[in-house]
């Protein structure tokens, strides 16, 4: 069981850096970065691939890297930590994804008034034009564009010890995508009851589609699908919060 014993300091490395932001990387030092590490006793970090703003932090063959990169900060992290044996899970976004969303409006989630998820509705009392993140459907060719590709990289480059994919859930959808499969399943997309099944569905197939990526190249790797909805449902466990083979393993 050696990857099921927990690291005691663990720390998440909120990493949201839009393309208005320079010189991204260009001053990473791989002395400093672990010496702070190791004065935190932190042994174990995530680092951040893609985020919200649908930015890539390594020399990726999509058209999502940080146009302000300045070098492998994803490569070098990993490399630095491994010497330096601090565990590094590596964050991907999901369903925020800002380069997506603008891109792509039909991608977004739909609800079945007509209504967007996310922005403005999602911080409605903030003074800002820009709220929040727009929410993308999984059931769109959002995630074949973006999702999956991104992951596969990842795991193909550096065969991390863990992947933490983030907003991720069941989400009540009416875009036309959903809706066309939810017609070709027998599902009414007027039925309320309907719909719930349906996001269970669109769910597990992301769950399994993600989830097959990783382990067929690290059957060791931990997964962690962040999402406040898996309180009690052990219909999902198969896929997050564990290593392969062990329950209840955080994979932070
Ligand atoms: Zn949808």
């Amino acid at each position: 069981m050696k990857n099921a014993k927990l690291r005691y300091r663990q720390v998440h490395l909120d990493f949201h850096t839009s393309e208005h932001c320079p010189n991204v990387g260009g001053k990473f030092d791989e002395d400093q970065f672990i010496g702070a590490l190791k004065k935190g006793h932190v042994n174990s970090i995530t680092i951040f691939a893609q985020c919200h703003h649908g930015w890539c932090y390594y020399p990726t063959n999509t058209d999502m890297e940080h146009p302000n990169l300045q070098t492998d900060l994803v490569g070098r992290m990993l490399a630095a930590a491994k010497k330096a044996d601090i565990n590094m899970p590596v964050y991907i976004t999901v369903q925020w994804q800002e380069k997506a969303a603008r891109e792509h409006p039909e991608w977004r989630v739909r609800r079945p008034d007509g209504g967007y998820v996310g922005r403005p509705t999602m911080h409605p009392h903030t003074p800002l034009p820009h709220g929040g993140w727009y929410r993308l459907c999984c059931n769109t060719p959002y995630l074949e564009a973006s999702v999956l590709p991104v992951l596969t990289e990842v795991m193909d480059m550096y065969n991390p010890s863990g992947i933490f994919l983030d907003i991720t859930g069941e989400e009540i959808c009416t875009c036309d995508w959903c809706i066309a499969s939810m017609h070709e399943k027998g599902l009414d997309p007027n039925n309320a009851g309907d719909q719930v099944i349906h996001s269970q569905e669109v769910y597990k197939d992301y769950l399994t589609k993600t989830t097959d990526i990783i382990w067929s190249r690290n059957p060791d790797a931990t997964i962690y699908h962040n999402g406040s909805d898996k309180k009690g449902r052990h219909d999902l466990y198969p896929h997050s919060h564990q290593v392969k083979g062990y329950k209840a393993i955080n994979s932070w």
